[in-house]
């Protein structure tokens, strides 16, 4: 097959014109074009708006049509493949402990390569788990063990699930194969900024289940790891409590894919020896505005066309005091979640459907924080750090779970905000408007109000004096890192710390692609 680059459509054509487009390009007629992929859209705002496509096609006389069409944005399509470790074999299953996307995908992988995987989750599969977090946010009920971080799918559930990522991992192309393959749209196998949306990744994680279970996973909800035993340096086995009883699991291999949330565990595996370093992460507020305020400064006479996704946006700056300020995990057409896993602290994030059609977009609005500003230089201070910020927004929200919030405009006059201009807040089981400098570090808050012109000047609208800020985001990643050798095993031997809470990803793909890192690095010992 052949690739071509750079084929355009403006708002109006249909995507049937790009075979015309890709003929015209390589100078033969439509019908020598037999099959037609598309690798990858993008919408280019450079001279208008259009979309712009990169595709694949198979075409007869290749070799010749290729001569002559002397194209530099043609070229033979040899697309990298994903192959699987060889199938091993091992008396002890390995455990998987967390199925969020790295435990979910290092699980999978073993157990294609032969190896029955038991899967050790501490919240619910997700029919029961979508019950429980619909509960929290209706009455602020919430589960410790179950939540918006914990449960099948793990951080990932209720979210935006945009699966962009920074880097090129030909493990990425088999993760979104993978997850088109149990329901996600296929749209993700080619846009620039491809997401799955809450309601498709419902769909897509139980068919995943259903395919792990099918190769011989064990999986076991409820089931939550609460301490380990190692002999001479090497682990030797697991503790487990499963519905308040415990039980040892006797273990060699464990892929601990705990995520960024579940501080227990941490500090578990701290006080029986597992290095841990503090890691800089960031915090501060999610930020609200009207979806149709963002299409318009971004779309501007496009706005509101049929064919064109609702805008997102990413902004970030440099402070004078020396930090910056970004924005991060932005959900159009979405809302704002409350993400708490712990009793008395408030937690917000955000999430999406695949349709992107509620009236807000929202946006974490972030500023960096480093081991300097924790309380101790103990390396689990950024944890401390997180939970004086959430049980001061608990506290400020009025102690059941609503979190504080805020019109721009009145944070920028330090003046508590009585009511909600033309943002209505989405978060739930709800805000209470308040003055945010009373639950922020002095520090976030004057980044904060630095940043807020600054990125409007940016994208008009960003600092409009009704956008709603609600407190706060903490959990954008984690505070603690636990290094790990090339072997992908940390100081114990047989634990491969893993995956967004080991701080080796950033977001669903990467820790996706981390999980089968380290499950390769298991197969590879055995
Ligand atoms: C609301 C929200 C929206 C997000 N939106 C996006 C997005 O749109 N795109 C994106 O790329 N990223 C997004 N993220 C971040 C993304 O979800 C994480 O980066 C990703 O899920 C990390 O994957 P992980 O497998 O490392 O950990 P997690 O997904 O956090 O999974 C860890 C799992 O381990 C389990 N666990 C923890 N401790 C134990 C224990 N002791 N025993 C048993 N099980 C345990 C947890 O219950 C959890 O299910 C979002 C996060 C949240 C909270």
């Amino acid at each position: 097959m052949l690739r071509l680059e750079g084929i355009k459509l403006n708002l109006d054509e249909k995507q049937a014109q790009l075979k015309d487009k890709a003929a015209a390009r390589l100078r033969c007629r439509p019908e020598e074009i037999t099959d037609l992929r598309i690798l990858r859209r993008a919408i280019d705002a450079r001279e208008g708006l259009q979309f712009v496509y990169t595709v694949a096609v198979a075409v007869k006389n290749e070799n010749q049509v290729l001569r002559r069409c002397r194209d530099k944005r043609v070229t033979v399509y040899m697309p990298e493949k994903y192959r699987l470790p060889a199938p091993v074999a091992c008396d002890t299953p390995p455990v998987v402990v967390g199925m969020g996307p790295g435990g979910l995908f290092a699980a999978l992988v073993l157990a294609k390569c032969g190896l029955r995987p038991i899967v050790l989750e501490r919240g619910e599969a997700v029919e029961q788990r979508c019950e429980t977090v619909a509960r929290f946010w209706r009455d602020g009920t919430l589960n410790t063990e179950s939540n918006v971080q914990f449960g099948e799918g793990g951080a990932g559930a209720f979210s935006d699930g945009k699966l962009n990522t920074g880097t090129k991992d030909v493990r990425h192309r088999f993760i979104l194969e993978q997850l088109v393959s149990c329901g996600a749209p296929e749209t993700i196998l080619y846009d620039a900024k491809p997401h799955v949306g809450t309601d498709m990744l419902y769909i897509a994680l139980q068919n995943m289940r259903r395919e792990l279970l099918a190769l011989g996973a064990d999986i076991r909800f409820g089931h939550r790891l609460t301490g380990i035993d190692t002999a001479d340096g090497q682990l030797t086995s697991l503790h487990v409590t499963a519905q308040g009883e415990p039980y040892t699991l006797p273990c060699r291999h464990a892929l601990l894919a705990l995520g960024h949330s579940p501080r227990d565990t941490v500090e578990m595996l701290y006080s029986v020896g597992v290095h841990m370093e503090a890691k800089p992460f960031a915090v501060g507020v999610r930020i609200e505005h009207r979806q149709s305020d963002m299409d318009a400064a971004q779309y501007r006479r496009y706005a509101g066309h049929a064919n064109l996704p609702v805008s997102t946006y990413k902004l970030s700056c440099h402070l004078d005091s020396g930090r910056s300020a970004f924005s991060f995990c932005v959900c159009p057409g979405g809302q704002v979640v409350a993400a708490a896993s712990e009793a008395g602290r408030v937690v917000t994030n955000g999430m999406s459907e695949y349709a992107r059609d509620k009236e807000n977009i929202n946006g974490a609005l972030l500023i960096n924080v480093t081991p300097a500003d924790f309380p101790t230089d103990h390396p689990l201070a950024g944890i401390a750090f997180q939970r004086q910020l959430e049980e001061a927004a608990y506290a400020l929200g009025g102690g059941d779970y609503r979190a504080p919030a805020q019109r721009v405009e009145d944070f920028l006059l330090h003046r508590p905000t009585e009511k909600a201009g033309s943002v209505t807040p989405s978060y739930r089981p709800g805000v209470t408007y308040t003055d945010l400098h009373r639950c922020l570090p002095p520090f976030v808050a004057e980044a904060i109000a630095e940043a807020l012109p600054i990125l409007g000047s940016k994208l008009r609208g960003y600092d409009a004096p009704d956008a709603i800020l609600t407190a706060v985001e903490s959990r954008s990643s984690s505070p603690v890192k636990i290094p790990r050798g090339e072997d992908y095993q940390c100081n114990i031997r047989g634990i491969y710390p893993c995956g967004e809470g080991a701080g080796y990803a950033g977001g669903i793909l990467s820790a996706a692609a981390d999980g089968i890192r380290c499950a390769e690095a298991i197969i590879a010992t055995l």
